[in-house]
């Protein structure tokens, strides 16, 4: 084992602490940064980075786990100042070329896009770095092994550093070492089935310890996993049930939420805490992930039954955050 640091740096999204992450890697040939955070959060990373005696020039090789605004919008900014950034190869066209990215995430935010996101730079093509399943990235004389794991994006890679991994959204959010666990189920690529595929895949690995975007470090992880697994079927089925008596999308979004409420007090959340879950797992991008999802995969009809076990759905807290 080769030995490294590893730094959680709190990016102070919207004010807020412990909502998303980025880390600093310090291994025997120097920094590595794995996420970004976005554009707008900068400032604050790079004062982060200088409370370990680091300034951007020191930066020289950049890891995101998926291209979404929160994990890698500012690679671009650190493609252009020189360093040398790894993303999957399905994100990788996105980072050189974020007009699409940037064109849908305006339609969902509007004019919050700018104050939440701050600028998105486009990225100088020779410093993006297309991963395929497996492949190995050699930087500061360590190895961060991609693997392949869409469910909440198909242009998802978790990291793997010797025993314990850099794991984006597939672990979900789970802000500060608290109990409870929320999943981000965003549109348009949240997949149920491959989800669980990318779940089997990690739990094989046995990490020691994973370390979440979204937020910090989690050392539980075989329940941890099995809280993910879950949860990610009860989302699921619930709005299939919601979708299959006909409920239309706010009114799944009105009973989501209470759902999700029941479960945030189960875990004894105060309101600071559930405004910091809110601003990275808010409700409606998860119902619209949810609801598309079942809409591709196969019409509900009273008369047909997706390839899902039937979950209990539980009243109050649910399972996902007790394991
Ligand atoms: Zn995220």
């Amino acid at each position: 084992m080769t030995s490294f640091e590893i730094h959680t740096l709190d990016l102070r999204f919207q004010d807020s602490p412990e909502a998303i992450a980025a880390f600093l890697v310090v291994g025997p040939g120097g920094p590595v940064l794995v996420e970004t955070g976005p554009g707008s959060t900068l400032p604050t990373l790079e004062r982060e980075l200088a409370r370990f005696g680091f300034t951007p020039a020191d930066i020289q090789h950049v890891l995101v786990t998926h291209i979404h605004l929160d994990h890698a919008g500012a690679s671009g900014w650190w493609a252009q100042h020189g360093a040398q950034v790894y993303v999957h190869q399905v994100g990788a066209p996105h980072l050189v070329d974020p007009s699409k990215l940037l064109a849908s995430a305006q339609r969902i935010y509007g004019d919050l896009m700018q104050p939440l996101w701050g600028e998105f730079l486009a990225a100088p093509p020779d410093h993006i770095h297309a991963l395929h399943d497996g492949d190995v990235v050699e930087a500061a004389g360590l190895k961060f092994t991609a693997l392949d794991t869409p469910g909440h994006a198909r242009h998802h890679m978790v990291y793997r550093l010797d025993d314990i991994a850099f794991t984006g959204d597939l672990a979900g959010i789970r802000l500060g070492g608290r109990p409870h666990l929320r999943l981000p189920t965003p549109p348009p690529e949240f997949d149920v089935e491959e989800w669980r595929v990318s779940l089997k895949r990690v739990r094989a690995e046995k990490f020691a310890r994973l370390y979440l975007t979204h937020f910090g470090p989690v050392d539980d992880v075989e329940a941890h996993w099995q809280s993910v697994e879950s949860l990610v079927g009860e989302y699921a089925n619930f709005v299939r049930q919601e979708l299959e008596r006909g409920a239309g999308r706010d009114e799944i979004v009105a009973r989501f939420s209470e759902r999700e409420e029941r479960r945030l007090d189960a875990d004894g959340l105060d309101a600071e805490a559930r405004a910091r879950y809110a601003s990275v797992g808010p409700y409606g991008m998860a119902v619209d992930g949810l609801i598309r999802y079942w809409k591709k995969t196969s019409p509900p009809s009273p008369a047909w039954r997706p390839p899902l076990p039937p979950l209990p759905l539980g009243e109050g807290g649910g399972a996902g955050s007790e394991g």
